[in-house]
């Protein structure tokens, strides 16, 4: 796991708010605000944070379904952010996504066969009706499902039958990487272990990197290599996943952990309860932007933003270990 795949540098997304007749901008949204991160081939790294911290539009931001405001995503040392045309259709097919709820990302109209095999049609892939029909149920069976499933509509399976479909959607054009949207939120608790379970087998069967997006630190646990955790458009602390939950430092993971719903080494004590609720992205707080929120704040948290520092790959932007 040695080849870096992907890299993200100092990307923002702000989006505009326009008011008046004129309709003229009269601020900004910055749902990420300079977020870097880089992914080796076959890793996993959980993107986690609250709802609103921008963690989805980084995601879409990577794979080019939303434009960035500046930055640079290098996918094999290419700038994606560059690219257009039919060099960025090309691209495409390297990246893939899956959507968090299954009942509205397929369309109940259509059969599994034409879900699952559109990515190769509008792709112009394998011409012949034959090879589309046996890639199809060939990335079926990798799912899990039986190629008798090609010719039902999406509505008549349950909510895990439908994650698999949108995972053999996602998977069909062979991608390397794959950014997975909240994959299991939308699910049955009994059902999310064997999504994440059917991901981790994916990733080792198809040689895949993923950017596995949650809210909740207890789902990206088993799957990530490593944990990123945001707050208001920025990444607050990055760590391996062991390391990250025994050793939690920025004070919003502490309490994103203790708050976990399973027993986990990291979380001791009792629960820190978080005050409020995320400040709007439209005018952050001064200084430390959870300083509102922080149970362990000091006076300079008010005034001076927190720089990140870097321990043996243990990153933590907070003014308590600067
Ligand atoms: Fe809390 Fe201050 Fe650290 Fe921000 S910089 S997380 S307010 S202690």
């Amino acid at each position: 796991m040695s080849e870096v795949l992907l890299e993200v540098r100092n990307i923002k997304k702000h989006f505009p708010i326009r008011s008046g007749l004129l309709q003229k901008v009269s601020g900004y949204v910055k749902a990420v605000d300079g977020v870097s991160f880089s992914m080796k081939r076959r890793e996993t790294l959980g993107l986690v944070g609250e709802s609103g911290c921008g963690k989805s539009t980084t995601g879409r931001v990577v794979l080019r379904l939303l434009s960035a405001t500046s930055g640079e995503v290098l996918f094999r040392g290419r700038n994606l952010l560059a690219i257009s045309g039919e060099e960025l259709r090309r691209a495409r097919r390297e990246f893939q996504m899956i959507f968090q709820d299954p009942f509205a990302s397929l369309d109940p109209r259509m059969t599994v066969a034409q879900i699952v095999g559109e990515p190769l049609a509008a792709h112009r892939l394998l011409s012949s009706g034959k090879e589309r029909k046996e890639r199809v149920a060939g990335i079926l069976e990798d799912v899990g499902l039986d190629a008798a499933v090609l010719n039902r509509y999406a509505f008549e399976f349950s909510g895990g039958q439908r994650q698999r479909i949108g995972i053999a959607r996602a998977l069909v054009l062979n991608p390397s990487l794959v950014v997975a949207d909240e994959p299991v939120s939308a699910l049955d608790v009994s059902i999310q272990a064997q999504v994440i379970n059917l991901l981790a087998e994916l990733r080792e069967k198809l040689d895949l990197t993923y950017l596995f997006i949650a809210h909740d630190l207890s789902v990206v646990k088993h799957i990530s290599d490593r944990v990123a955790v945001m707050y208001l458009g920025r990444i607050v602390e990055m760590a391996r996943t062991d390391e990250l939950f025994a050793n939690p430092l920025h004070p919003y993971t502490q309490a994103l952990l203790s708050a976990a719903p399973v027993p986990m080494p990291g979380k001791k004590g009792k629960r820190l309860i978080l005050g409020g609720d995320v400040p709007s992205p439209l005018n952050p707080p001064s200084g430390c932007p959870f300083h509102p929120r922080c149970f362990r704040a000091i006076q300079r948290c008010r005034s001076d933003a927190p720089e990140s520092c870097e321990r043996e790959g243990h990153f933590v932007v907070c003014h308590l270990y600067s």
